[in-house]
C-alpha cells in the first residue's frame, strides 16, 4: 500500500478500522480508515486518521490533537525550497494567515487539524482557490506558485489557543499569544 503523504509512510503502526466503504471520491467500495494515537515529542499525543481509497487513490489524513497547552503564535518565513520541507502540525483550532496574499482561515467545523510540510499547506489552500474563478484568487494562486518557485517570500503565521500547532525549523518564531486581547 502506498501512501501519497511523505510524512505518514514511515509509520507502520496504523490499525484498520473500517474497510470496503464506499469511496466519497469513485463510490466503489474500497474506501478504508485506519487511525493510531501516536506520541509527538513535545506535543503529545495525538489522534491521526488515514482515509484511503484502493481504487482511485482518494486520500485525507486528519489529527485530532489530545492534549492542550499554552495559546501560540508562530510565524515562519518562506524564503527559499528547503523552507516548503518544514514539517508542520496544524492542529484543528489553528488559525492559519498569509498577510503577503490577504489570506487567513479561521478554525471551524470542517478544519481539520493534519501534519504535513510547508508546501502541501501552499498546496491546500490553492486547491480551495482553484474553485473560486475571479481575479482575486487567480492573483492569490499566481504568488502561491511564485513562492514555490522561489521568486517570492510569504510569511506563514499560526495562531493556535490550543498550544499545539508548530513548524519544525529552526527559524520559526514562536510566541505566547494573549487570547484576552483577541
Ligand atoms: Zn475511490
Amino acid at each position: 500500500m502506498v501512501y501519497m503523504s511523505g510524512n505518514l509512510k514511515d509509520n507502520p503502526s496504523f490499525e484498520k478500522i473500517f474497510s470496503e466503504l464506499n469511496c466519497i471520491a469513485c463510490n466503489k467500495k474500497t474506501l478504508e480508515i485506519m487511525q493510531r494515537i501516536s506520541n509527538i515529542p513535545y506535543f503529545g499525543e495525538i489522534f491521526e486518521t488515514i482515509t484511503l481509497c484502493k481504487s482511485c487513490g482518494f486520500k485525507n489524513s486528519t489529527i485530532l490533537c489530545l492534549e492542550q497547552k499554552e495559546p501560540i503564535y508562530i510565524e515562519f518565513k518562506i524564503e527559499e525550497e528547503k523552507d516548503l520541507e518544514a514539517r508542520v502540525i496544524k492542529s484543528q483550532n489553528c488559525i492559519v494567515e498569509i498577510p503577503e496574499l490577504g489570506i487567513k482561515i479561521e478554525p471551524c467545523t470542517a478544519n481539520e487539524g493534519y501534519v504535513a510540510n510547508v508546501e502541501s499547506v501552499l498546496f491546500r489552500i490553492k486547491e480551495t482557490l482553484f474553485g473560486i474563478k475571479n481575479k482575486k484568487s487567480q492573483e492569490i494562486i499566481k504568488k502561491i506558485d511564485d513562492c514555490t518557485d522561489g521568486k517570492l517570500s510569504l510569511t506563514l503565521i499560526f495562531q493556535d489557543k490550543s498550544g499545539l500547532s508548530d513548524i519544525l525549523s529552526p527559524k520559526t518564531i514562536r510566541k505566547i499569544l494573549n487570547t484576552k486581547k483577541n
